[in-house]
């Protein structure tokens, strides 16, 4: 769609549907240069009750607790939150209606013409890669932020007085859905696998919207893709512009871990001793490759080497990301790591196997539906002990016990905790990496973490 719409003089009242941090922004972004907004969302927390009020303050139109389809039907364009599938029921209303519409980043865009950006999308990895490729270019002397999906609005950067010299920008699936305009200096696809089955049709239309990153590929695009993931790989091949390729397994790729001699490595030349990078597991190896190709792009596409020590040695100062196997601390000789936000199988799967020492592991949340039997074989080789707690304990136990003894526990977080210290022996490893959701028992992934944190230190 013609981005257009979003600047002079509105055409008509822009809806904006969701009403979480990028709604707030997206909002905000219109209303200050001269649209009428209406801006909605059915939920009714404190959160989205004081953004609608602040937005109220500035003359936007808002509705908590509801959206006005009818309105959001006569609306010149829809404005969609990430966190809003594609089939979402307002969303379908202004498709039905012939209503244009365009996700957060789509609109922000449109206010930062000329943005120089890497683009992050993929199926797991996305934020680790996206931080990382901010913190190395901040290594090398660049003005850069992470902004989308990680957290921070790209309407709010778009508000900013002052515009970055470069942003990292996460996408999801969605995002990339209603965003034609994305034209990234170099985007990144860390891997791809089935994933939101529960939101899409079809893997085949999960894959193309992760395609749409590369629509309007052109000779001066650089594409950072994975040679260890064929589908991935595939899905960039047709693309224009220049590729680079990170693997785990082939050393002719331009970033690659050679295995033999435990280090990752720079166009066939060492880069980093793996011990120096302070992350767990090779999955984040494959996120650090990836983080410093396009790094080093980004820096200098004409000689990618000009960025060699530099990104060395942002590599060895950056750390875990909140949650994504984070090392809490070390207590009673037994070290404590929250994996919460590993909240899939496939997430549970890497982490023990980038686990080296006996391991305590706690399993269970809210169930998704994924069967948990893949992790048996990965288990039996670290495993101390494995705890199975809240809502999804009778089937992790169910998947599980054939294999290796499982211990089933109930609600009672502090005591799921107390049992794995009980449970540990010095040099052990506690591993919260639950493979379900939170919502059982707490608000978010996030609350989970920090309770595990904070029990953790009560040793
Ligand atoms: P995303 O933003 O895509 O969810 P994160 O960087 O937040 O990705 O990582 C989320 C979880 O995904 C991590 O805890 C880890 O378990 C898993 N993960 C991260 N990188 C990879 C990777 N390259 N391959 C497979 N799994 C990964």
């Amino acid at each position: 769609m013609n981005t257009a719409v979003f600047r002079g003089r509105p055409a008509g009242e822009i809806a904006v549907i969701g009403l979480g941090k990028s709604g707030r922004a997206a909002s905000e972004l219109l209303a200050s240069d001269g649209h009428a907004v209406y801006a909605s969302d059915t939920g009714e927390d404190e959160a989205t009750v004081s953004a609608a009020a602040d937005l109220a303050a500035r003359g936007v139109a808002t509705d908590v607790g509801r959206h006005d389809l009818a309105r959001i039907a006569r609306a010149s364009v829809a404005v969609v939150s990430p966190g809003v599938p594609p089939d979402a029921e307002p969303v379908r209303a202004a498709q039905v209606a012939g209503i244009p519409v365009s996700s957060e980043i789509e609109l922000a865009l449109a206010f930062l013409p000329g943005l120089s950006y890497v683009a992050v999308t993929g199926t797991n990895g996305k934020s680790t890669t996206t931080a990382l490729v901010a913190h190395l270019l901040r290594h090398l002397g660049h003005d850069a932020i992470a902004a989308g999906n990680i957290g921070l609005p790209l309407s709010e950067v778009a508000l900013g007085a002052q515009r970055p010299e470069w942003v990292a920008l996460e996408l999801s699936s969605f995002q990339l859905h209603d965003t034609p305009s994305l034209d990234p200096a170099v985007g990144v696809l860390t891997n791809l696998s089935p994933d939101h089955l529960d939101r899409y049709a079809s893997v085949t239309a999960y894959y193309a919207d992760k395609a749409r990153m590369y629509a309007n590929a052109r000779a001066t695009s650089w594409w950072v893709t994975n040679s260890d993931d064929a589908i991935a790989t595939g899905l960039a091949a047709q693309a224009a512009g220049h590729r680079v390729r990170f693997s785990l397994r082939d050393l002719d790729a331009e970033a690659a871990y050679d295995r033999a001699n435990d280090q990752l490595t720079l166009l066939g030349k060492q880069l980093l001793p793996r011990r120096e990078l302070a992350l767990i597991g090779d999955h984040n190896i494959a996120d650090a490759l990836a983080g410093s190709l396009a790094a080093a792009i980004a820096h200098n596409p004409g000689n990618l080497e000009d960025a060699r020590q530099s990104i060395a040695e942002g590599l060895q100062s950056f750390r875990a990301l909140p949650h994504r196997l984070q090392v809490v601390g070390e207590f009673g000789n037994v070290l404590w790591i929250d994996d919460s936000k590993a909240t899939n199988v496939s997430s549970a799967l890497v982490a023990i196997r980038g686990m080296t020492r006996p391991t305590v592991m706690l399993l269970g949340g809210r169930h998704k539906g994924e069967p948990y039997a893949a992790l048996a074989e990965p288990l039996k080789k670290v495993a101390r002990a494995v705890i199975a707690y809240g809502e999804a304990a009778p089937l992790v136990l169910r998947d599980l016990r054939r294999a290796l003894p499982v211990e089933q526990l109930g609600m009672n977080f502090a005591e799921v905790v107390n049992r794995a210290r009980e449970l540990a022996q010095p040099g052990d490893v506690v591993l919260l990496s639950p493979a379900c959701s939170s919502f059982d028992m707490f608000k978010n992934y996030e609350e989970r973490g920090r309770a595990f944190a904070r029990l953790a230190a009560l040793s």
